[in-house]
């Protein structure tokens, strides 16, 4: 059934009462039209005076048509966002199981110091005499990154993880080319999570797959026979994206040093590790750490984030300008090739306009800080405790491949289980919907069948793990009892049913053209 939002309500068979209501609102869920629709041309929100342009600055350049904008009122404007706000699933909301994303809680505190005005009201292109105390919580951070981590140097600026595996990369490079060597591949396991092949495209290399043995790790001697004067780099995920712990770093990395060749680790699960395990005692050359996973920045949904790559020895020299250095006259910025060669440094280029993202680093510091060295052991100890709650709570029912022994900071479920029930992995994520939980990471990593990747992380109390843990029980006893009408068609109760996700990730559309005009109605 649709009502005249074209919204589909539930129909027969549904869970719960079926009222069509005579706006197209559900209670509180209001229907929100794109703001397009909502406004009107030369309506406007605020009282500006007319504009007088005596003479034309812009050499001719000045728009003359209609810009397309929707004239709306600050109320609209408001209620049009808050409405849309409440469409959306948030960690401030409910547990978020997604896995190899680590969506835990942000701190307020972080937000408190982020908010201080000596560094949120600095513009990148202030005098750095005037910005020295930024500057100064800049290193700092970058002095705990390389502490946790033991690796001497830290590139500061990318803007994410798949920003930092691409300045990774590009470092892993130039310190070839600075060998006089021309290598074209770079070796990735099968669970790798998407952004590293495309990361070894991006920056000219080819990717090569290297098989995991059963116990869901990497086939060392499959990775040791692939390695050769051609390979440039091995990237490698630890903990990897089956929520286990490669055991075998030292010997890969003594094989990869042997061939030549460095060895980058996606540090995205670098939280269930953190204050455990130093990445540089593994032979590791360069890894990004995605604050928000880690340190509790905000996901930024590609947005303002923050992901600074360690640096081996080897691999320092090669870091992206800007570096920061401190002498006689306090801290500086070092912005060319040719005040870094003074340096005998030998920067491969910058990632950035300027040096990275201030907010989310005053935000990380106050994180690392406020839980201290025990404190951020005792994060990386409780994220695995949690996730090998769900695991432990969950085996009997569904279905672990690799749930022999412990995870690290998630569980991995296959879809075993669900076998002859008719009822799937998209089906068990959609009804999750219905129950208030975003549905776990689904169909990755692609090493199993019908993956669903849960990470509760280790702000979750056991209570909210109970009830988790009743939901997915309930939901597979639903789903085993051969209850089908529960489970398509589900979601029921979102504001949207089950899209075509496919076509919408294929063919979006992202313009709003306006209607037609309609043609004056006849009498
Ligand atoms: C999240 C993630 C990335 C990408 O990081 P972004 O910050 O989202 O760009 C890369 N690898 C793994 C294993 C991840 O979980």
């Amino acid at each position: 059934m649709m009502n005249k939002q074209g919204r589909a309500t539930t129909g027969s068979g549904g869970h719960h009462m079926d009222i069509e209501t005579i706006s197209g609102d559900r209670g509180l869920d209001h229907e929100e039209p794109l703001i397009f629709e909502l406004g009107r041309a030369g309506k406007c929100g605020v009282d500006l005076p007319d504009l007088e342009i005596k003479h034309d600055r812009l050499g001719g350049l000045r728009r003359r048509g209609q810009i397309g904008l929707p004239g709306l009122s600050e109320p609209e404007v408001v209620r049009h966002f808050v409405r849309l706000s409440r469409k959306n699933y948030a960690i401030d909301a409910g547990l978020y199981p997604l896995g190899s994303c680590t969506m835990k809680h942000n701190p307020r505190l972080n937000e408190k110091m982020a908010r201080l005005p000596g560094f949120a009201d600095i513009h990148p292109l202030q005098p750095v005499s005037t910005v020295q105390g930024a500057l100064a919580l800049i290193e700092e951070l970058a002095f705990w990154l390389k502490t946790l981590t033991n690796m001497p140097a830290v590139a500061m600026s990318p803007k994410a993880g798949a920003h930092g595996e691409q300045c990774g990369l590009k470092t892993i490079k130039a310190a070839h080319k600075a060998r006089g060597e021309k290598r074209s591949v770079i070796l990735v396991p099968e669970s790798a999570h998407g952004t590293n092949p495309a990361t070894a495209a991006l920056v000219g290399y080819t990717v090569e797959e290297v098989p995991a043995n059963e116990r869901g790790r990497v086939d060392v001697e499959a990775l040791k026979a692939k390695l050769g004067p051609h390979v440039a780099a091995v990237m490698l995920t630890n903990p990897n994206t089956c929520g286990l712990f490669e055991n075998d770093m030292r010997a890969i990395a003594d094989a990869v040093h042997k061939a030549g060749a460095y060895f980058y680790c996606d540090g995205a699960n670098f939280n269930a590790i953190v204050g455990k395990v130093r990445p540089g005692d593994l032979g590791i050359d360069a890894m990004h750490i995605n604050l928000h996973k880690t340190f509790s920045t905000p996901h930024g949904g590609g947005g303002p984030g923050a992901g600074p790559v360690v640096l081996s020895a080897a691999l320092a020299p090669f870091a992206p300008l800007p570096l920061i250095v401190h002498d006689a006259g306090g801290f500086r910025l070092v912005e060319d090739k040719a005040d870094a060669k003074a340096r005998d440094a030998k920067p491969f280029g910058r990632m950035c306009a300027f040096h990275g993202q201030m907010g989310m680093f005053v935000r990380a510091l106050a994180y690392m800080i406020s839980h201290g060295a025990d404190g951020l052991a005792q994060v990386a100890e409780d994220a695995v405790l949690n996730a090998n709650y769900i695991l432990a709570s969950l085996k009997d029912v569904m279905s672990a491949p690799f749930g022999k022994g412990p995870c690290m900071h998630e569980a991995l479920f296959d879809d075993t289980f669900l076998k002859d029930t008719g009822v799937t992995t998209l089906d068990i994520a959609k009804a999750l919907i219905d129950e208030g939980y975003h549905p776990m990471t689904m169909y990755f990593p692609l090493v199993v069948h019908g993956a669903m990747l849960i990470e509760p992380t280790e702000t979750e109390s056991k209570r909210s793990l109970d009830e988790f843990v009743a939901v997915m029980r309930g939901l597979v006893e639903k789903a085993k009892g051969n209850d089908k009408s529960r489970f398509q068609g589900a979601p029921f109760l979102a504001p949207r049913r089950r899209l075509d996700e496919t076509a919408a990730a294929r063919k979006p559309i992202l313009r709003w053209t306006p209607p037609a005009p309609k043609a004056q109605a006849a009498e």
